[in-house]
């Protein structure tokens, strides 16, 4: 399995340098760093410990360029809580040191070595196992699994105490370790597929070299597959991954049991029989056990999973906010670090990036929706992470409702066993109300002024009612050059039922570099102060006003309606 990719956090342009050596070790890995006071950073953070944090519980290995103490400080209140732990370490600004602070199941004394390697100096490993072995006998390489960790910290303990170990099965990156091994010692690696027992003197390591071929409609998977592993002798742990057919994809009892079980879900053609079609997958001798709902494949070594099948696709269509990092929702910037491809109309593209190089972007004109949400659930099919962006939120006037257009009008099966999620944002319309204050605080209507899509005379239909039943107004797509007229005859539609000194909010780039927040009334509003990327919110009878001390004022429609209640 590939390792994470690390993010190198930086404080300071004094700490450039050296983020960018280590960026070297690791392709793809982003340097972040603080606002205003780094230039050059490949991503801006505006909070130290909230980003931090935020890495940590994505699972992102830290490196920190700064001192040990800030970052245990920061990370603190998460780690009561443990679980998997992703590797943090410290590393001195000008690289004269390398801490591994958290993760040593995760393999933070590698990545400090690799580090501490770079930079020519050693790094301060503290783990004692480690420093007298030469290896993290609880931390095995990938492809093999620790049996339980609690005996195995006692095991090491006792190694550590002065005993001796003696290594039965295939353990080739022990042959490197300077273990104090001996034929008649007392303790013992166990390495191997059996079911088993430990026993009190005894670490269990198992090779991950089995795959499970399983149908979708067995009941109780989880339950069944451990069933036929006990049958056949095998231990659970040593299980690499679930194969399924492709027709079975979207089926939820697959995913879950993957889940149970913690393995990938991978899928093939379902042409020859299971039992047959599990000895296909794998380029291994194998052996076969099992019947034809459940199969499993034995190989002389660890599998590599990602190489077997294919995933399932999936598609996500996220909404990045109206610009700035911070209103961007975090499963957002989660779903935009798995993205193998990126599509959209390029300036939001650009907004949601930086990206690594792995990452291939699809950058469209802003008409083609339809043909973009096609591209996505191509590229989805095919097994691949996709990531369609929108500004604002996805659901609003933007590409959710294109990505299910295309979706409902395919009937490939394939299509619609993508894994298809929307990842919602903060729309303009709620961005631009929380600047001013709380302007669609009660009742309202949120209306796209475009008549590209429908006909201009059900916009006035619309515009007449709303404003009739006294809602505030949210407009979005309010002009543009090809629609010049259509905003002033809206206004003069809205004027038939609101007074003059109704509050109007203009909020233009909002979240984004330059933006201007302004508030005036429905008289004194003309188009030419409004261009396409201006949201513009109008009140209802009741949206009042008053003075901020900086010069400003808040807009808001109270929660109440005609008089006021008694509080
Ligand atoms: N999905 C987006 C809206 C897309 S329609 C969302 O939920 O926000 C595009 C219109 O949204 C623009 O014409 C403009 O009226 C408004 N808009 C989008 N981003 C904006 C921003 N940052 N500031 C002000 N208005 C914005």
């Amino acid at each position: 399995m590939t390792r994470p990719v690390p993010a190198i956090v930086i404080l300071g342009n004094g700490s450039l340098a050296t983020a960018r050596r280590i960026q070297q070790l690791y392709p793809g890995a982003l340097v972040h760093g603080l606002a205003e006071r780094v230039e050059g950073a490949d991503r801006v953070y505006r909070e130290f410990g909230a980003t931090l944090r935020e890495l940590y519980q994505q699972d992102t290995p830290i490196i920190a360029l700064c001192a040990a103490g800030i970052v245990i400080r920061t990370l603190a209140p998460l780690l009561l809580e443990k679980g998997a732990e992703p590797p943090v370490l410290a590393v001195a600004e000008d690289g004269s040191a390398v801490v591994p602070l958290l993760g040593g199941l995760g393999g933070v004394n590698v990545l400090a070595r690799e580090i501490g390697a770079a930079l020519q100096v050693p790094a301060a490993i503290t783990t004692s196992g480690e420093l007298r072995f030469g290896t993290c006998l609880l931390n095995p390489p990938t492809g093999f699994a620790l049996g339980d960790l609690a005996l195995g910290k006692r095991f090491v303990s006792d190694l550590l105490a002065g005993e001796t170990v003696r290594i039965e099965g295939s353990a080739p990156w022990l042959a490197d370790a300077q273990l104090p091994q001996d034929p008649e010692a007392r303790l013992t690696v166990h390495v191997g597929h059996a079911e088993r027992t430990p026993t009190a003197n005894e670490l269990l390591i198992y090779p991950r070299n089995v795959l499970v071929a399983v149908n979708a409609g067995v009941a109780d998977l989880p339950q069944a597959i451990r069933e036929a592993l006990h049958q056949a002798n095998i231990a659970v742990q040593s299980v690499a991954l679930l194969l399924a057919a492709d027709r079975d994809m979207a089926d939820p009892s697959l995913r879950e049991a993957a889940l149970e079980l913690g393995v990938p879900l991978r899928f093939a053609s379902d042409t020859a029989a299971l039992r047959e079609r599990a000895r296909n997958a794998v380029d291994q001798p194998v052996s076969i056990f099992g019947d034809d709902a459940i199969a499993i494949a034995v190989a002389e070594h660890p599998l590599q999973p990602l190489s077997i099948g294919r995933p399932r696709g999936r598609l996500a269509v996220i909404g990045l906010g109206p610009g700035a990092a911070e209103l961007m929702v975090p499963a957002v910037k989660a779903e935009l670090a798995r993205a193998n491809d990126v599509l959209g109309y390029e300036t939001y593209v650009r907004m949601a990036g930086p990206f690594r190089a792995d990452q291939v972007l699809h950058c469209t004109d802003n008409r083609e929706e339809m043909q973009r949400a096609r591209h996505a659930f191509e590229l989805a099919a095919q097994g691949r992470s996709v990531v369609v962006v929108s500004s604002g939120d996805p659901g609003v006037f933007a590409m959710a409702a294109a990505v299910l257009e295309a979706l409902h009008e395919s009937s490939d099966p394939a299509w619609h066993n993508v894994e298809l999620e929307m990842l919602p944002g903060v729309s303009a319309s709620l961005a631009t109300a929380a600047q001013a204050g709380a302007p669609l605080g009660h009742d309202f209507c949120v209306m796209s002024l475009s008549d590209n899509l429908k006909p201009w005379a059900i916009i006035e239909k619309r515009l007449d009612l709303a404003a009739q039943a006294d809602l505030a107004l949210a407009f979005y797509n309010p002009i543009s050059r090809s629609r010049p007229w259509q905003l002033g005859r809206a206004l003069e539609i809205v004027a038939q039922h609101r007074l003059p000194q109704t509050p109007v909010v203009l909020g233009r780039d909002i979240g984004r570099p330059g933006q201007t927040l302004r508030v005036t009334t429905l008289g004194q509003l003309t188009p030419d102060q409004v261009d396409m990327r201006t949201m513009v919110l109008v009140g209802s009878s009741t949206t009042c006003t008053f003075a901020r001390p900086d010069g400003g004022v808040w807009v808001y429609t109270p929660r109440w309606y005609g008089a006021k209640p008694g509080n």
